[in-house]
């Protein structure tokens, strides 16, 4: 329990999400109501939301659907793998993406994360790859970028297609071009917690006019199965059309706060970012020293609401009847019991709410050492 002093000296309702008091969404919720396309299967706000998309990533077209998960699926079969051929993902990774390969007829291949980045690295996939191999599913995690074009380059020369999955990192950038767009199809998530949110949705979106056609087919039921509404895809525009400044604002929080939290980086090193890139954040991720002191943290801030969390727990503990493993898969381990991450709506208040945030961390991590880690576990 936390004694009151403890809270923060202000009313922010930091976690809201999305956020309450949003204009642009109120009017395209009554500009729907209005037009009546909020009840159309048909209406303009889907098809204006895929060219917006498109054209937001100079890609030729994207799909929408009805969320990231099942977004991951439609890539796989856009991609038209051969049945039974295997698939690499990194063992730490969004848990859904698994169950995609499983799904699609396909078998996971399980290899390790880079420690600092917390995504996968192009010689450990090349590492992994048999002659049964026949894609990789790529995720930009917690606001680390993977090195596309590496993994674009060693994808082309051994043959096989890159699944991109920028659920975490919409409008992300590396060496100027946005993050969904170095695989062969990209995927991008909508759902309540998202940058871009519609509560529920997803979208890919290709270069390849033969996968946007396979994605259509297998969508289609003589009806879209796994639609995004117009609904929903009247909300995403506005978003969309801010997402660059929102995800400046996000941006410069996270750089105030590590510089902040320089001299901690012993006990929480934070998540390495590219001098090449804009990043997003959906989440920020730091590792820590150990899993005592990531539970402690994480424990402790569950008390005064302040958005701090577990990462995923990977899958290394799948057994081997469901995925090859390829190594150790140590950094994907201590990735699954050592992550903090820190949720983004938070990243958009006030930069009070920064400092704030770092003097509470700095203390519990003072207090941590003194106790000699044994303190509030
Ligand atoms: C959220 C997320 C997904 C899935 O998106 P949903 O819309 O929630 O189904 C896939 N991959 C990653 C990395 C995600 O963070």
């Amino acid at each position: 329990m936390s004694d009151r002093d403890d809270l923060p000296p202000f009313d922010t309702r930091w976690n809201e999400w999305p956020r309450p008091d949003d204009e642009a969404i109120r009017e395209a919720l009554l500009r729907a109501h209005e037009d009546g396309s909020w009840g159309r299967y048909h209406g303009p706000n889907v098809e204006q939301l895929e060219a917006k998309l498109a054209a937001f990533h100079d890609v030729p077209a994207s799909l929408s659907c009805a969320s990231g998960t099942i977004a991951v699926q439609i890539a796989l079969r856009g991609l038209n793998l051969p049945d039974g051929s295997e698939v690499i993902l990194a063992a730490y990774d969004f848990p859904g993406n698994f169950r995609a390969i499983q799904d699609s007829g396909l078998f996971p291949v399980l290899v390790d994360i880079n420690p600092r980045t917390w995504c996968l690295d192009a010689e450990t996939v090349e590492a992994a790859i048999t002659e049964k191999t026949s894609a990789v599913i790529v995720s930009h995690l917690h606001g680390g970028i993977a090195d596309m074009p590496a993994i674009r380059e060693m994808a082309d020369r051994r043959g096989i297609a890159v699944v991109e999955d920028a659920c975490q990192a919409p409008g992300a950038k590396l060496h100027g071009k946005r993050l969904g767009t170095f695989g062969d199809v990209g995927v991008l998530s909508f759902g309540g917690s998202k940058l871009l949110t519609a509560g529920r949705g997803g979208a890919i979106m290709s270069e390849r006019t033969d996968v946007m056609q396979r994605a259509k087919i297998f969508c289609e039921r003589g009806n879209h199965a796994f639609p995004l509404s117009e609904l929903q895809a009247a909300v995403l525009i506005p978003q969309l059309e801010r997402l660059d400044e929102t995800n400046h604002t996000r941006h410069s929080r996270v750089q105030h706060l590590r510089k902040l939290l320089v001299s901690w980086e012993e006990y929480l090193s934070p998540i390495e970012l590219r001098a090449d890139s804009t990043p997003a954040f959906y989440k920020h991720a730091w590792l820590a020293k150990n899993q005592q002191v990531a539970k402690s943290l994480v424990g402790r801030s569950e008390a005064i609401d302040l958005p701090l969390d577990s990462g995923f727990r990977g899958f290394t503990k799948r057994p081997d009847s469901q995925a090859r493993k390829v190594g150790t898969l140590s950094s994907a381990r201590n990735a699954a019991s050592q992550t903090v991450i820190l949720h983004h709506p938070i990243l958009l208040h006030e930069i009070e709410a920064i400092e704030w945030i770092a003097q509470w961390i700095s203390r519990e991590l003072d207090a941590m050492v003194a106790g000699g880690f044994d303190a509030n576990s």
